[in-house]
């Protein structure tokens, strides 16, 4: 019976560390989607930064494309480079969108967002 016990203990441990990299990984996915935005807006266009936050994390709608996919969500995808919104010709599209002025502020949270996506799968 004692050995048995022991036995559970490094499972225990186990998941009580994928739970705290869990929480780990949720807030940096947070902070990269929602809080990020909101600096580089304030940094680089602080005028309108209030604004600017909005639009940026308004660019997280580029995420929709992932209800063309089956399943919608799988962690172990990246989503750069597999859904439509996120494929490479979309981030180059992206890319010329950051040279006229009134398409700027999208352009890099839209590039932003890609980053912070493969962020995300790299930390998986
Ligand atoms: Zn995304």
């Amino acid at each position: 019976m004692h050995f048995l016990k022991s036995e559970s203990l490094p499972s225990e441990a186990t998941d009580s560390w994928k739970q705290m990299t869990d929480i780990l990984r949720i807030s940096i996915h947070v902070s990269l989607h929602l809080v990020a935005p909101g600096a580089i807006a304030y940094l680089f266009f602080r005028h309108t930064w209030k604004w600017s936050w909005g639009i940026m994390v308004a660019t997280m709608l580029v995420d929709l494309d992932h209800l063309f996919a089956t399943p919608i969500f799988d962690p172990n995808r990246c989503s750069v480079g597999f859904h439509p919104l996120h494929s490479y010709a979309a981030i180059c599209c992206y890319l010329i969108l950051v040279f006229p002025t009134f398409t700027r502020v999208a352009a890099v949270g839209l590039l932003f967002h890609m980053l912070t996506d493969m962020i995300d799968w790299w930390i998986r």
